[in-house]
């Protein structure tokens, strides 16, 4: 019997799962390591157990499910990505690569078929970073590309460490984050953007990733009241702030159609009525498809922060916390994918990834490739995110069917 994705129970799966932190307009927020991030976790553990899964976490909180293969001394052929959202996070960003994953398992266990090497399914802890940067966390600490011990420090804005969210949420395992011994890596993911949509594409193969710089930008200006104040005696950091947002954007208009950037979130000290604003800390990001656009991008960033800085007196810090990609992900894993849709009449296309994904973490450890399925309307990050349920099925069908070949 030939392995064959079921479109209705995978569906049913990603609407089950959207349930948990579900929000109006058919979203959902579960942001890392909160009770409906855990209560996720839980569920799709429980499906794992069900199909005999072996179960490990490791100290940051990625969860790795592993079917055994008939040859003991294969690695492993892994796939899976990430539960957690953003606060107006879809149903489908990461969710589908996980239960995808999952509906392959499922589906190989329906079939009756056991591969050579072991299969992995991994759900990688706070993808999205909107609780506590940065993002891709877990698969950054599993890659040893970030500290556990740093990762554990970090807090959310009311104070909260990962170490305490880990341990609240009973989400911190045994096992020392670390690659694993995988012979490949496999993501599933949603595009994103409207390119497949437009240009009628039913699997997006990802031969690599933008370049992309985060920064965080403190505004230093000085504490003075509203009224008695004389204009030209001010140096208010919340008005700097609003020239450094609209600089950021001009830098991505000028930048088009490859580069991309924006502000993104802002503190702002005292946040009082009466006080004029004396220290604002944005954060933000440039990225481009080519390396070097995307530094000259922040050349262009930090010139019109020192000419903010001149002109309204104030002094901009700039603390340049991440970088991710560009990553060329492995060309014989794209043959393999393109291959695949294509033997069951898909149309394919090649892809740059604009996001971020753990997959850029996996890239420098083992051969990996990333498919996409069209988002409708490109939309994403936002409840109205959707995917069908024939293009998430043909999208798990090609992963499956590179799969079996890859594990034997
Ligand atoms: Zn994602």
């Amino acid at each position: 019997m030939t392995p064959t994705i079921n479109s209705d129970r995978l569906w049913q799966s990603i609407m089950a799962l959207a349930e948990i932190g579900a929000i109006p307009g058919n979203g959902s927020c579960r942001m890392a390591l909160t009770p409906e991030d855990t209560a996720a976790r839980s569920l799709f553990l429980g499906w794992c157990r069900d199909l005999g899964l072996a179960h490990q976490q490791d100290a940051i909180g990625n969860q790795y499910l592993r079917r055994a293969g008939t040859d003991p001394s294969a690695k492993a052929v892994a796939f899976g990505s990430h539960l957690d959202t953003v606060p107006t996070g879809g149903r489908f960003d990461g969710i589908i690569g996980v239960l995808a994953g999952l509906e392959v398992l499922r589906a190989l266990a329906e079939a009756g078929v056991r591969t050579k090497a072991p299969l992995e399914l991994v759900n990688w802890m706070n993808e999205e970073g909107s609780r506590f940067r940065p993002a891709m966390m877990g698969s950054r600490v599993a890659a040893g590309a970030f500290s556990l011990a740093d990762a554990l420090a970090i807090t959310d804005d009311n104070g909260v460490s990962v170490a305490q969210a880990l341990a609240e949420s009973g989400q911190a395992g045994p096992l020392p984050p670390a690659p694993r011994d995988w012979s490949a890596w496999l993501e599933l993911h949603i595009e994103q953007g409207p390119v497949m949509e437009a240009t009628g594409a039913d699997i997006g193969i990802v031969v690599g990733t933008m370049h992309a710089r985060y920064f965080q930008l403190s505004v230093i200006g000085e504490p003075s009241h509203v009224g008695p104040t004389e204009m030209n005696r001010r140096h208010d950091s919340l008005a700097a702030a609003a020239e450094v947002i609209l600089a950021v954007e001009k830098i991505a208009l000028a930048a088009e159609p490859n580069g991309r950037a924006s502000a993104t979130w802002i503190e702002n000290i005292p946040n009082a009525r009466g006080n004029v604003s004396h220290l604002t800390h944005l954060h933000c990001d440039v990225r481009h498809n080519d390396a070097p656009a995307a530094v000259a991008m922040e050349g262009e960033l930090r010139a019109a922060l020192a000419a903010i800085e001149k002109r309204r007196g104030v002094r901009i810090d700039v603390d340049p916390y991440a970088t991710f990609g560009p990553i060329a992900f492995d060309p014989r894993l794209g043959a393999l994918l393109r291959q695949k849709a294509e033997a069951r009449q898909l149309a394919t296309r090649d892809m740059i990834a604009a996001a971020g994904h753990d997959s850029v973490l996996m890239a420098p450890l083992f051969p990996s490739a990333m498919l996409f399925v069209p988002s409708v309307g490109g939309i994403t990050h936002n409840p109205k995110e959707y995917s069908t349920p024939e293009q998430v099925a043909r999208g798990a069908q090609v992963l499956l069917d590179a799969v079996l070949e890859l594990a034997g």
